[in-house]
């Protein structure tokens, strides 16, 4: 990309370059060694007990850890800085929802994230930010699009009342009955969507469909499973309840979006057919955070807010839930709601936190999630996700040891360097001297 190579020095093909002396934590969940890693063009060369070529670029990383570039399992780069429903349609048109897009793209870079899986964007805008990144217009993280997202007649996002007479283009497509799914599948992958997205229950925040009310029938979902998989994209569902889930998991959708409510059955279905979970827990956690400061005057006083949206009791069990499916070997992903004004872009670190934190995650295992999990959810676990000999360059240095303390990854400031594909999007100034570029 030639902007990174302007602004941060780049790894040119005909030279090597190499990290030396870190702790290394692969990706694969092994225990961290101590090493170095090379890198020659986009890929990773060598890891471990590295011998460099005598002409390499050598960063000595002393006291710095050396990891995969994280995967954010479900993103919403369009959302943009959202307060309310309006922020996600009648005020969002496509040109400002593109420029926010744009800036998250590289903002997600900058975190350490160099990977994500689109969860669903105003208009059609991720599919074009794809297209931008991936020509080397724009710096941003390769990006698995979805189109915008599919939703029944009366359903999560259908919040605008009929007499409005709205018609209108941008979060949400409302289709009913399983050959209108076909068809808005189709045209999604028609116009460049990676990823399917439909929402099948309500949610906290929204009086009138909550997390429990399911939306649409199984044959609804079964239908955007085929035509999705026929084409060889990927399909993720919003769905809180235990019953949502289980129909997800047993048509075949590849990613569940929350499962916030699930009991045991639905944790063995959910087993039984692989799917993959992304709790979002930092968009629970943030909500409850918000409405006790008095965040949501709609809801009228922080005490209102709780009595009417159970924000805390619906925290307690998707953290318990969570933590059984961890216990359980479910493939348990990172990503939030990230974009809402209590959830800015940014802080996506915060997810890692609160699966150590709250649900018990060990340390290395979280960072599993956020790499070599991500990667298989993409279904480019065999380019990304892991330091291993071949794959890109995908690479990040921390300031310190994740393990000790996960929440580092919080602050961007302490991931010090952050490459993609071999060509840095963030360095140290320091080094930006002839003597490295
Ligand atoms: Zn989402």
């Amino acid at each position: 990309m030639a902007h990174a190579a302007l602004a941060n020095g780049t790894n040119g093909s005909h030279r090597s370059l190499c990290f030396n002396n870190a702790l290394i934590i692969d990706g694969t969940g092994r225990p961290a060694t101590n090493g170095g890693l090379v890198v020659k063009g986009e890929r990773i060369a060598q890891v471990g007990a590295i011998n460099p070529e005598p002409d390499a670029t050598v960063i000595d990383l002393a006291g710095k850890t050396l990891m995969p570039g994280m995967i954010l399992s479900h993103v919403h780069l369009s959302y943009n800085h959202v307060n309310d429903l309006p922020d996600l349609d009648l005020k969002q048109p496509a040109e400002v929802a593109t420029i926010a897009a744009v800036c998250n793209a590289k903002l997600m870079l900058e975190c350490g994230f160099t990977s994500g899986l689109s969860a669903g964007a105003l208009h059609m805008v991720d599919i074009h930010i794809r297209n931008a990144i991936n020509a080397g217009q724009i710096p941003g993280p390769r990006l698995l699009a979805a189109g915008r997202d599919i939703c029944q007649t009366g359903g999560m996002l259908d919040w605008n009342k009929s007499w409005l007479k709205l018609g209108m283009d941008g979060l949400g497509v409302f289709v009913d009955d399983p050959w209108a799914v076909r068809k808005a599948v189709r045209g999604m992958i028609k116009d460049g969507a990676d990823m399917i997205k439909m929402y099948i229950t309500g949610e906290g925040l929204l009086m009138e469909c909550q997390q429990t009310e399911l939306t649409c029938t199984y044959d609804e979902i079964e239908a955007m499973v085929e035509e999705a998989h026929r084409r060889n994209r990927l399909c993720s569902v919003h769905a809180r309840s235990s019953e949502s889930c289980q129909m997800a998991a047993k048509a075949g959708v590849d990613i569940i979006d929350h499962a916030t409510f699930i009991d045991d059955e639905t944790l063995d279905v959910i087993a039984e057919h692989g799917s993959f979970v992304a709790p979002g827990l930092d968009y629970l956690v943030s909500v409850l955070e918000h409405g006790k400061r008095g965040g949501f005057p709609w809801l009228g006083t922080p005490q209102d807010f709780l009595d009417k949206t159970s924000s805390d009791k619906e925290l307690e069990a998707s953290i318990g839930n969570i933590r059984k499916a961890y216990q359980r070997g479910i493939k348990i992903l990172v990503g939030s709601d990230f974009g809402f004004s209590w959830t800015p872009h940014g802080t996506y670190g915060r997810e890692l936190t609160h699966l150590v934190k709250l649900v018990g995650y060990k340390p290395m295992d979280a960072l599993v999630a956020a790499t070599r999990l991500g990667a298989e959810a993409m279904r480019m676990q065999d380019r990304i996700g892991t330091l291993e000999v071949g794959k890109y360059a995908d690479v990040l240095v921390v300031d310190g040891n994740p393990l000790e303390d996960i929440s580092i990854l919080e602050d961007r400031r302490t991931i010090t360097h952050v490459m993609k594909g071999g060509e840095f999007v963030r360095r140290p100034a320091a080094e930006l001297t002839p003597a490295y570029v």
